[in-house]
């Protein structure tokens, strides 16, 4: 992309307005996890953002250098007491109704982090999710988890398609997107602001998809700090140990004083 048409890109992006703090925030000075030092490069020094502009709310749309972490990252502020629950490689036909009526049950909003394949399948499941006041990710066409190692053109194809298959199905366009198996990349994190999406990873990660037992998911998610994201599954596989875990968590954090909010 010429420099022209990708500041036109990101000033499309910009109208959009959804806030993130502007570089040089917590976002680019946190130090980055062990994965992320293998699949991050080096950031061109140029900045690809347009100048500021006073007349929007929140700022545009900042290129990340890494994905947001913690809830302090994103802008508008969230609640001091807040946490977000996210919900990926849904939507599923078993376990996503499950999650939605626990989600129900104790009135926590989540974020669904939505496969774009399954968003083709199961479109009633996603206007489900939709009408129940979550919000929804981008979370890739197919969930390649060698994202980072696909040509520009596919990683364009990945996050665009399913960008644009949630947007047809729900009527509103993805805000936040989320990298398969968290596999970011320079690439990755600029071809989602392009699509005005908000690149998102998490803080507390209980490894559900593996099945460690109800138990250890449950103790992972009860760590649980203000200001965290949190990583739990819907799709992939048996989720019962998910939902049975969720089930012990959410009460307890809420009892805690916790909120759970949607990004
Ligand atoms: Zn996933």
């Amino acid at each position: 992309m010429s420099g022209v048409d990708r500041r036109q890109a990101l000033l499309t992006v910009a109208a959009g307005a959804v806030g993130l703090l502007a570089g040089g925030g917590p976002v680019l000075a946190r130090s980055l996890s062990d994965r992320d030092d293998k699949t991050l490069k080096a950031r061109k020094t140029a900045a690809h953002g347009p100048p500021p502009d006073p007349g929007y709310a929140h700022g545009p749309i900042q290129a990340l250098q890494r994905p947001v972490h913690g809830l302090k990252d994103l802008s508008p502020a969230a609640p001091p007491t807040a946490v977000a629950l996210t919900v990926d490689d849904g939507p599923h036909p078993t376990w996503t109704p499950q999650m939605l009526d626990l989600l129900a049950e104790f009135h926590v909003p989540a974020t669904f982090s939505l496969i774009g394949q399954q968003v083709q399948e199961f479109p009633e499941l996603v206007k489900r999710i939709v009408a129940g006041g979550h919000q929804v990710s981008d979370h890739t066409v197919s969930h390649p988890i060698n994202l980072p190692d696909l040509s520009a053109a596919r990683i364009k194809e990945e996050i665009g398609d399913a960008h644009d298959r949630i947007a047809q199905t729900t009527g509103v366009a993805p805000k936040f997107f989320r990298a398969p198996g968290g596999n970011w990349s320079t690439q990755v994190l600029d071809t989602a602001t392009e699509h005005g999406m908000i690149s998102i990873d998490w803080a507390v990660d209980p490894r559900d998809w593996a099945r460690p037992g109800t138990g250890q998911i449950t103790n992972t998610l009860l760590a649980a700090k203000a200001g965290d994201i949190l990583l739990c599954h819907d799709g992939g596989g048996d989720r019962a140990e998910t939902i049975r875990a969720l089930r012990n968590v959410i009460p307890a954090l809420q009892k805690r004083g916790l909120t759970f909010v949607a990004l």
